[in-house]
């Protein structure tokens, strides 16, 4: 399969040397495109700015803000036969980037906001019948509801519900555990491991998924 799969958190600028973003690390997309290789599958990785080595044997296409990766992703979503957004997409972004450095003399700047682009709803209707898609949700307070709520809304085959509340799992940690819900209403708890076992474990529910589309 061609499998496309973005990681790591989007930067929006606030001026030339700052920007606001997020925790992730982009360990659990790593991961997920290394399990996808291993598996024999062939891998485009979309990946925000992060502090690991492009795995090797996959094609990495590097991106900084929303904008950037909702381009990537539409540029190569003809292309793939899986779709895993692990990546944890900026929901907000300042309206109006300064083009200078905000002096610290003009005191704390008033920001703003506007919503980033969301890429699994920008894409939704896109999907053609042969594709899958599977998104990410990173949760303090993790909802079963919310979940399938998100799933629905976006279009999505599947959805990994990721609780980011503690140290063992979730932004950051080598180690996560995820309830992932399907849209045939089935739910498979995958318990704390490894991020590579996880990522394993969801490639082997995409390929039986796709087994089941074709
Ligand atoms: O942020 P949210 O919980 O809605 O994220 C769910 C999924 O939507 C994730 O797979 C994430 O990569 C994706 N997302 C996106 N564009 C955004 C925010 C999230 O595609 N702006």
């Amino acid at each position: 399969m061609k499998v496309l799969v973005t990681a790591g958190p989007t930067r929006e600028a606030i001026d030339p040397v700052r920007f606001v973003s997020n925790r992730s690390s982009g360990k659990m997309g790593y991961a997920i495109a290394q399990a996808a290789r291993d598996a024999g599958h062939t891998v485009r990785l979309i990946s925000g700015p992060v502090a690991l080595e492009p795995p090797a044997d996959i094609t990495l296409i590097r991106v900084i803000s929303a904008a950037d990766m909702l381009a990537a992703v539409e540029e190569n979503l003809a292309w793939c036969d899986w779709l895993v957004m692990a990546a944890a997409v900026a929901d907000w972004r300042p309206c109006h980037p300064a083009a200078h450095k905000l002096k610290k003399a003009n005191g704390p700047p008033l920001i703003e906001w506007e919503p980033a682009p969301d890429i699994l709803a920008t894409i939704a209707t896109r999907k053609k019948q042969t594709q899958l898609f599977c998104g990410f949700a990173a949760e303090t307070k993790p909802c079963a509801d919310e979940a399938i709520r998100k799933l629905r809304e976006k279009n999505l085959d599947l959805l990994a519900l990721n609780d980011v509340s503690q140290h063992d799992r979730g932004f950051d940690a080598d180690t996560n555990a995820l309830t992932i819900f399907s849209a045939d209403g089935q739910r498979h708890h995958l318990p704390l491991a490894s991020k590579s076992i996880c990522a394993a474990q969801l490639i082997a529910l995409l390929e039986k998924k796709d087994a089941k589309i074709k």
